[in-house]
């Protein structure tokens, strides 16, 4: 992409409105604008992040044999009055009537319509386990929408819903999705530690929270400094072995690690002194087994292998995909702005052309442009007409990885400059070195 052709209006000025580094970082680097409280427009840059963190998303989901589908935004509210929700919900839900007054919801969640799908095509344990997910859009009427992308009203969630025949495999199921979140939470440059979280009203010993340690965290909580020690790199796992799933848990959540909603001082006491932390964290994600609640209530049953009908066991699990930017920003910044892990930059490199209209420093660019690309690396160059200074301060503030310089002092000697926009070190070298070195 060529910066002279492409949409992205940084802003000089810090807006006043945000209180958060994330939030005014995103505004400053042109990734989205607010349109109503809690309600953003993606602009271009802003929506290229949001797409990798989706395809993160997706890819680690599908290895572990849970299957995309897409449900509407929109539900009626039948199903909700079904299972006992649409009045429990409250003010947080969305309620309109359409034209011809029913009754209508944006969804939150999607417990009830997953369920019922399940309920009308799946009527043999022979089907199981089945796990089905989505990503798409939420709505919550938050109270305090606020910190940007972080407190949306509407907001981007990955949900998945697992159905299985006993508690058994449900717990495995459980466990699968714990694998998979480390994951996907791991490729994105983010340790997200999976802490014992409050299962609410419905009940159940089976949640976790995963958190993101941020002081802008809206949660409290409590950990054994060990855990985050702990990664789970690219270890292979085999999803369909129970054994290896359930002592990746164990690895993960043998250490002390809660909020405070399950803060227990006696057994955080136990932990020597020296390991006892307590901070603030970033809700990313969430998992839970919640039993055969809804699918009672919904109609969700197989036959089993004796001919019995039974209710399926279900756990659902989330993962707050808009929210993620925010938690990647304040993990990952300094003073001059964003810095992308790898894994979800919107571009591998940005180019800055120091004399722009100089035949050969343009000459060399484009070289560095098209190699770059025919690499298979999606390059951001600077052909603006625009002085040095504005480059470098656009280039930190987006945060690319890496940067590479061209001028023409630096090409008289057949270099260029590479810069680790990450520890701000620079190297000179050659043209294709430097293409080489990106790729
Ligand atoms: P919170 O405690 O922050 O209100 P939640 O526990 O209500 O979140 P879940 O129902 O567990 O949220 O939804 C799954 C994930 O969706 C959360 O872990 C979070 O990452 C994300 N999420 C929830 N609410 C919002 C929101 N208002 N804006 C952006 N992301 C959200
Ligand atoms: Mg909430
Ligand atoms: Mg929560
Ligand atoms: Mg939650």
């Amino acid at each position: 992409m060529r910066l002279s052709r492409y949409f992205l209006p940084v802003l000089k000025e810090t807006p006043a409105e945000a209180q958060i580094v994330s939030h005014r970082l995103m505004l400053r680097a042109g990734m989205i604008r607010q349109q109503a409280a809690g309600i953003y427009s993606w602009l271009p840059l802003g929506y290229k992040v949001l797409k990798r963190i989706e395809q993160i998303v997706h890819e680690e989901q599908q290895k572990a044999g849970h299957l995309p589908l897409l449900m509407p935004t929109l539900q009626s509210a039948e199903l909700w009055q079904k299972s006992g929700r649409y009045d429990a919900y409250g003010p947080e839900m969305l309620r309109f009537t359409d034209r011809h007054d029913r009754e209508m919801l944006y969804g939150p969640t999607n417990e009830e319509m997953i369920t019922d799908i399940v309920a009308a095509y799946v009527s043999s344990y022979k089907a199981l386990p089945l796990t089905l997910y989505h990503i798409q859009w939420k709505f919550r009427d938050e109270v305090r929408p606020r910190f940007g992308v972080m407190r949306g009203r509407e907001f981007l969630m990955k949900d998945g819903y697992n159905f299985d025949l006993t508690k058994e495999d449900a717990l495995h199921a459980y466990n699968r999705h714990l694998v998979t979140y480390l994951r996907t939470y791991e490729r994105m440059g983010l340790q997200a530690i999976p802490m014992r979280a409050d299962s609410g009203p419905i009940g159940g010993d089976y949640t976790h929270e995963f958190l993101v340690l941020a002081e802008t965290g809206e949660s409290e909580v409590f950990y054994d400094s060990e855990i985050t020690e702990l990664t789970f790199g690219d270890r292979a796992i085999d999803y369909d072995d129970k054994a290896e799933c359930q002592a990746v848990l164990e690895e993960f959540t043998s250490r002390y690690a809660r909020t405070d909603e399950t803060h227990d001082e006696a057994a955080f006491g136990e932990i020597p002194e020296e390991r006892r932390r307590s901070a603030r964290g970033i809700e990313v994600g969430q998992i839970f087994y919640f039993g055969t609640e809804y699918s009672e209530k919904l109609g969700a049953m197989v036959t089993d292998a004796e001919g019995q009908k039974v209710p399926l066991h279900m756990g659902s699990h989330g993962i707050g995909v808009s929210r993620l930017l925010g938690a990647i920003i304040e993990a990952s910044h300094d003073d001059k702005g964003i810095i992308w892990p790898e894994g979800v930059t919107p571009f591998h490199a940005g180019i800055v052309n120091l004399r722009q209209g100089d035949a050969a420093t343009d000459a060399a660019c484009e070289q560095l442009y098209a190699g770059l690309q025919a690499k298979g690396l999606e390059p951001l160059y600077d052909d603006r007409d625009e002085r040095a200074g504005g480059k470098f301060a656009t280039m930190d503030l987006i945060g690319l990885p890496w940067r590479v310089t061209v001028g023409p002092r630096g090409l008289e000697k057949g270099v260029v400059e590479l810069t680790s926009r990450k520890t701000g070190e620079s190297e000179e070298m050659g043209l294709e070195a430097a293409i080489d070195r990106l790729a």
